[in-house]
């Protein structure tokens, strides 16, 4: 091609191509991009009537045709393993070829190679290069041409010259894909990792518009697309169309992305949602910068901390029950124990006080015991603590027993009506707890010499055991409270007691499988306590029992 013009004019079309080569493929976003460089840049130089350039890859030894040109026209690239063919002796031998007169160097070539309908092309002369990065080979350019000996050693300088450049390029080719590739892959675990997270995330751009959000931040937002426009700043959302919770939420982060927009970030601020279920979040903003300090937008997060708060506020109840039903029994142990110290010390002889004075200390401790007792049950109870081990067991012994135990000592009569024998899979230890505390609830809560009625009778799935008392009964509003942690009815505050009992005992009762409950036609009327269990075993044996309630 250049042999048409003046050495000069040679020298100076020579020196614009080195020019041009030092930028060719630069800009090359990918292998098509750098062909058409590559192209571009050849048929300046020489006649590149026929075109190819190929990458190699040397572990499958398969040459990939990138793209091919034929008298101006591209064709689809294809793939073919390493053959006989003068791209693959170039590849092989790692040496350019200059093929003056084909028909007598060399086969015809098929244009479109790796397909069967590849048109028969019959170039009479072509240069070959090979693509190098140090010693290996990662591609071929070919240039071919219709017309015989078109081609001069110094068109495989200049060939080489393109090579050289492309081998720079296929190169950062590579290195930018590979760090696509990681990108793409370290995208993919931070989705991942997001998406597994129980804390609710959001991330906002620089200008405090949310872009992303994560599972538990669309779940606790309930918002659906056309609710939250991604990419928008919290005033330019349509707010009054946010369920209440996510309105809530975002009065919160108003503050929070003001801190990230202006760079600093926000720790620790605790929000209770009023709306729905009561629940209470710890909310934190951080900002985010580039490594050149650029302020990028920021993250903010959401950890539910309800259950956390609930448990503290169960510590403070229970402390304050165990400071208000302790301080009488203590009390009254206090005076009668002095009181029969200074007996002894006086020698003042009266058996029969000393005897009733010991005795109420007695009492009193057991009361204490008992309290402490129910404490740190419903303590466990609520930490997951508690564990069952459930053991063949007959209700009706089990509710004999404690009958006969109390009888003696009561004042009311106690009738028990049970089938022969009511046989579960229970934990005896815990449901002679559940019946102890049933019945004396009855007895508590009803007139000396009243009757209190422990029946048990057996089905075929469920055992169901009720307590029925002549007492003070309860109306409907109390039948719904009964059973919440602390909860005592007016009638019930003349009495000692804490409220923990039923609540326990129905933890005790559900996490057998079964459920509890009470009756009660009003008050004056009686009470009837009632609980089923399941025969087979359905309970979480020797796990810690959930919390109930
Ligand atoms: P406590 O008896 O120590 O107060 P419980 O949890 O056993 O605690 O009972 C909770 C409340 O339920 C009692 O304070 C009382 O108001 C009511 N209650 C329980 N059993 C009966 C009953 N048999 N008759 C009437 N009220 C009862």
């Amino acid at each position: 091609m250049l042999e048409s013009l003046t050495v000069n004019e040679q020298l100076r079309a020579r020196l614009e191509s080195a020019t041009r080569l030092g930028a060719l493929g630069v800009d090359a976003r990918d292998l098509l991009e750098l062909f058409r460089a590559l192209y571009d840049e050849t048929t300046r130089v020489l006649d590149a009537t026929v075109f190819l350039f190929a990458v190699y890859d040397e572990a499958s030894e398969t040459v990939e045709v990138v793209r091919q040109v034929d008298r101006g026209v591209e064709h689809e690239g294809g793939s073919f393993p390493l053959g006989k063919g003068f791209t693959s002796e170039v590849i092989r031998t790692k040496a350019p070829r200059l093929v003056r007169r084909w028909s007598t160097e060399g086969p015809p070539v098929r244009l479109l190679y790796g397909t069967e309908t590849g048109e028969l092309v019959t170039p009479q002369s072509g240069v070959i290069v090979p693509i190098m990065s140090g010693d290996a080979v990662l591609g071929v350019l070919s240039a071919q041409s219709y017309r015989a000996e078109a081609y001069e050693d110094a068109d495989v300088l200049s060939l080489n010259a393109i090579a050289a450049q492309a081998g720079i390029a296929i190169k950062r080719l590579r290195v930018a894909d590979q760090m696509a590739q990681e990108h793409q892959k370290h995208a993919l675990q931070l989705e991942a990792v997001l998406a597994s997270m129980n804390d609710a995330l959001l991330i906002v751009d620089a200008r405090g518009g949310i872009v992303r959000l994560n599972r538990a931040a669309r779940e606790l937002l309930c918002l659906d697309s056309a609710s939250l426009v991604l990419g928008q700043p919290l005033e330019r959302q349509r707010l009054e169309k946010w369920p209440k919770t996510a309105r809530e939420i975002a009065t919160a982060l108003v503050p929070a992305i003001d801190a990230i927009r202006l760079g600093t970030s926000v720790a620790d601020v605790e929000i209770e949602l009023k709306a729905g279920q009561r629940r209470v979040l710890s909310m934190a903003a951080s900002a985010l910068r580039a490594p050149n300090g650029v302020l990028q937008g920021g993250v903010v997060v959401f950890h539910d901390i309800t259950e956390q708060r609930e448990l503290e506020r169960l510590r403070e109840d229970i402390f304050e029950m165990a400071w208000h039903d302790m301080g009488t029994p203590i009390t009254v142990i206090r005076g009668q124990a002095e009181l029969l110290l200074s007996r002894l010390s006086s020698g003042a002889g009266d058996p029969g006080a000393s005897k009733a004075a010991a005795a109420s200390i007695v009492r009193h401790v057991d009361r204490l015991s008992e309290l402490l007792t129910t404490l740190f049950d419903v303590h466990c109870l609520e930490a997951g603590l508690l564990s069952l081990s459930p053991w063949p067991t007959d209700l009706s012994v089990l509710a004999r027993e404690v009958t006969e135990g109390i009888r003696s000592s009561v004042h009311h009569e106690i009738r028990l009506v049970a089938d022969e024998s009511v046989v579960g899979e229970w934990d005896e230890r815990r449901i002679r707890q559940v019946l102890m505390n049933l019945i004396s609830n009855a007895l508590k809560y009803s007139p000396e010499g009243s009757t209190v009625t422990v029946s048990i009778s057996g089905g075929e799935r469920t055992a169901t055991v009720a307590v029925q008392d002549e007492g003070i009964g309860l109306d409907g509003t109390e039948l719904g409270r009964l059973f919440r942690r602390g909860y005592r009815t007016e009638s019930a505050r003349h009495v000692a007691g804490a409220g923990l009992g039923l609540y326990f005992a129905q933890g005790i009762v559900a996490a057998h499988g079964g459920r509890m409950w009470a009756e009660s036609k009003g008050h004056g009327l009686g009470s009837k306590f009632c609980f089923a269990l399941p025969i087979g075993a359905n309970h979480t044996a020797d796990r810690p029992v959930a919390k109930t309630a």
